[in-house]
């Protein structure tokens, strides 16, 4: 099997590169991301590998299947920048990692939250110019607050795992609540706590000090962080995306940043992100005046997309894709397809 793999960052070679040689399979590593120009790249190939900041959309799917290929692997779980339709209509296979470590994207969130309510990344720079005050860096303690947690997939889950340490009142939202949860048999407070209730998502925004978003971007849930549902939050709230950048509507996230509204705001994901992050710009000038904006906030922390960046993770993203290739060529049923 030969697998044109986009978007390649030494690091993916490193955890892709033996358990490719051990199946046997040829891997093309590009640099370059996948759009409709670069998918006739991938001729000659039975499958494409992609990440979160490749496009599959109608017209690259149009061109990978003028060139023979049959799947697409993503390496991540969204799958939100995927034209499925348009996959099925061309018979091309969609496969997808559905969870790898939702223990690395909660630890992180958990960090961000920490970091910006103490004023950790200010400290951080102060201490290297040998500033040693602490004025401006009060926090707050999180002990007995409440943390509204969108989505109670298997990070949300894993977040409500790794709060639990901090006392707090947990508020959850999904459209499809966990019944044990709910019902708060034993193995569920064993793993959760007692202090974990499901409510509305106004409910999620008024009495929250702290916001978490856990949900995939859908075509119903884009900008649900909006200039109306921040008008609805308390002031000082901290708000954490490690979801998708799409949830949260820029422009409104900075206007109420320039009114004070936030405590703090740690971004690990950002609406346009495609044309930054992961690559290293620090020689150019970057024309992204939003992103630019957001980065300026001192009580705003902002990262790559990094949140799934642990050795565990990327050990079972590149086990899994390419078991999920393996699957996928041997004809055998898979669990990891993403239907339409
Ligand atoms: P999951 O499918 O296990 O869970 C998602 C949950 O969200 C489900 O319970 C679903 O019912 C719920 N949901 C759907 N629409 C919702 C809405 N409008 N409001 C609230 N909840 C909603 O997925 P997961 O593994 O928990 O991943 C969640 C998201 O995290 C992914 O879709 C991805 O966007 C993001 N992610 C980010 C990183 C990173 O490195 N920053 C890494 C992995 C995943």
């Amino acid at each position: 099997m030969k697998i044109a793999f986009y978007d390649t960052k030494p690091y993916d070679k490193i955890w892709f590169e033996p358990i490719a040689k051990e199946k046997g399979f040829d891997i093309l590593f590009l640099e370059e991301k996948l759009n409709n120009k670069t998918a006739v790249f991938a001729r000659g190939c039975d499958a494409v590998c992609i990440f979160v900041n490749d496009t599959a959309d109608a017209n690259t799917i149009a061109e990978l299947s003028n060139v023979g290929v049959r799947a697409i692997l993503l390496r991540c779980a969204g799958f939100n920048n995927v034209d499925l339709k348009k996959a099925k209509e061309q018979e091309i296979t969609v496969l997808r990692v559905p969870s790898y470590s939702p223990r690395a994207i909660a630890e992180y969130a958990l960090g961000l939250i920490l970091a910006v309510n103490r004023k950790i990344h200010r400290a951080y720079v102060r201490t290297r110019d040998f500033n040693y005050s602490i004025n401006g860096l009060m926090g707050c303690d999180l002990y007995g607050k409440t943390i509204g947690i969108v989505g109670t997939g298997k990070i949300g889950q894993a977040m409500m795992s790794v709060v639990r340490g901090l006392d707090m009142r947990v508020l959850l939202y999904d459209p499809y609540p966990l019944e044990d949860v709910i019902k708060k048999t034993p193995e569920a407070i064993e793993r959760f706590g007692r202090n974990t209730t499901y409510v509305d998502l106004d409910t999620i925004f008024q009495e929250s000090d702290v916001i978490s978003l856990h949900c995939p971007l859908t075509k119903d849930n884009q900008h649900l962080i909006n200039k109306e549902t921040i008008a609805q939050m308390k002031d000082g709230v901290i708000l954490v995306n490690t979801s998708r950048g799409a949830l949260v509507n820029t422009q409104d996230l900075l206007v109420a940043l320039a009114d004070g509204k936030f405590g703090g705001v740690g971004l690990d994901v950002y609406e346009e992100e495609e044309a930054y992050f992961f690559e290293d710009r620090s020689d150019e000038i970057i024309s992204d005046a939003d992103l630019v904006r957001l980065t300026s906030y001192r009580n705003v922390i902002l990262t790559s997309h990094q949140a799934f960046f642990t050795k565990e993770a990327m050990q079972a993203i590149a086990m899994t894709t390419l078991n999920n290739a393996e699957q996928f060529i041997q004809g055998q049923t898979c669990e990891n397809i993403v239907l339409p």
